[in-house]
């Protein structure tokens, strides 16, 4: 017999993501162990669910958690190129302790707007060191998430990725930019080696994985080190792929070939493998990626903010790629709300113009947004509700708006829920939000901290924030008239 089982009596369940029946839950080690028809049996710690809609957490498949502390801090106008431009000016300077914070921070968001696990790329500039992958890590065992994290790296700077930038800018500003320089790759994966073979805290909930952040950012032998070192330690790798247009277009300037392509010849593409966004994918990327097994992580705020276009999920699904949806970072997207993601990945596919049998349904982004985000993350039996599945769950107020009158419980769900019905979250059979409170974290002493820590912080960024808005309005340029050029 399980040491401890708890019964969740009553509710109204989605059983197998497939149908939903009053129903209770059997709860044992962080696993579901029954889905019982009615009550449930007698003598067991109960909590009551017969008010609720149970449904399983939101698997976040693509977010940064130091976006967190940069809330706030990327201009309205940013477009991806931009925003990278200045991700040393809003991410530089940070200690050990702020990394902590920001995962802290970000964590608490997530458990408040129904995410239970995420894949989680954190930058440490100006590169990883173990403290720092630990402390995000600690962060996240803390909260009492289940994450991946994955250190995101690079051997180059936007200036040394984007061939041709360079030259858009004044002699002065063109050695000031060049002089800026990235650790080697080797230094850089030692380090993360390092920290994964002292991984700090149980794998089970909080694993290692690797993220070498953009392909044109990586060299090729960079690229494939992190895909061997992957293979050899079975962690899922992820990397941002074909988020904007200007990537294409210096794909195939730099390599001759299109991103995705490219990294099939390198041998990347595997079921370890994930793209984040996929905006700018063709038929034949789709293809490369479905035929081995890789995944895509559609990020539809973040690209609508950014302006970095909307991706071709019914063309990726019908090609058989894995597909997940996640929030992308508290900076670039205001806010990491899994069911806003999973919404507008339903939503926005209606305004792709195509036919209405093309829009993605109602049960696709839902499974996207569990099922297939865990799928991505390397996470076994997580993101349904089943005996022997992981006891992530998520518990909706019957009550609440927008569930009066209930007459399709899944549309309802990922058509109007935005985390408003949220009361009571439990992840690996551990309640970690109730009575809008997270049980995990000091929420009023992390707001004090992360105040004070931004106030530091931007101060210390001062000077460099103002370089990088200079550069900014040539990088501006530069893309459009490149993305231009080549449409031509
Ligand atoms: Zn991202």
């Amino acid at each position: 017999m399980p040491s401890s089982q708890t019964l969740i009596r009553g509710g109204l369940v989605l059983i197998d993501n497939a149908r939903f029946a009053e129903a209770s839950l059997l709860i044992a080690d962080g696993q579901i162990t029954a889905v019982i028809d009615g009550a449930g049996p007698d003598g067991l710690p109960v909590i009551d669910a017969r008010d609720r809609i149970i449904i399983p957490g939101l698997v976040n498949g693509h977010t940064h958690s130091h976006g967190a502390l940069g809330r706030g801090g990327v201009a309205p106008d940013a477009t991806l190129e931009t925003f990278l431009t200045g991700a040393s000016a809003l991410n530089g300077q940070r200690t050990t302790d702020d990394l902590r914070l920001s995962a802290e921070l970000s964590a608490a968001e997530m458990i408040r707007k129904g995410c239970t696990a995420c894949f989680d790329l954190s930058v440490e500039l100006p590169g990883p060191t173990v403290a720092g992958i630990h402390a995000v890590a600690r962060a996240y065992h803390d909260a009492g998430m289940r994450a991946v994290v994955a250190p995101m790296i690079s051997d180059r700077t936007i200036f040394q990725a984007l061939p041709g930038l360079l030259d858009a800018f004044d002699p002065p500003m063109r050695a000031a930019l060049s002089a800026i320089t990235l650790l080697p790759w080797q230094d850089t994966l030692a380090t993360v080696h390092r920290a994964l073979e002292s991984w700090p805290v149980p794998a089970t909930r909080v694993r290692p994985g690797i993220g070498p952040a953009i392909p044109l950012h990586c060299s090729n032998d960079f690229l494939t080190a992190c895909a061997a070192l992957a293979d050899a330690l079975d962690l899922p790798l992820q990397t941002h792929l074909a988020e904007t247009r200007m990537q294409q277009v210096a794909a195939q300037s730099r390599y001759g070939t299109t991103l995705t392509a490219h990294l099939d010849v390198l041998g990347l593409l595997s079921p370890r493998f994930s793209g984040a966004h996929g905006v700018w994918l063709s038929r034949d990327e789709a293809a490369r990626l479905a035929g081995q097994g890789a995944g895509i992580v559609h990020n539809p705020l973040s690209n609508l903010r950014l302006g970095s276009g909307t991706a071709p999920a019914r063309a990726l699904l019908d090609a058989g790629v894995v597909m997940g949806v996640g929030t992308d970072a508290s900076n670039t997207s205001d806010g990491q709300n899994m069911f806003e993601a999973m919404r507008l990945a339903a939503t926005l596919s209606r305004a792709q113009a195509a036919p209405s049998d093309q829009w993605i349904t109602v049960p696709e982004a839902f499974h996207m947004a569990t099922e297939g985000s865990a799928r991505i993350m390397g996470l076994p039996r997580t993101g349904r509700i089943a005996a022997g599945w992981t006891a992530d769950l998520l518990f909706l107020d019957r009550d609440y708006c927008h569930y009066v009158p209930l007459r399709d419980t899944l549309s309802q769900i990922v058509l109007a829920e935005n985390g408003g019905a949220l009361r009571e979250v439990m992840i690996d059979g551990q309640i970690v939000m109730q009575d809008n409170r997270i049980l995990t974290l000091d929420e009023a002493r992390l707001a004090t901290r992360a105040r004070a820590a931004a106030a530091r912080l931007d101060t210390a960024n001062m000077q460099a924030r103002i370089k990088a808005e200079a550069a900014a309005t040539i990088t501006r340029s530069f893309c459009h008239a490149a993305c231009t050029a080549h449409h031509h």
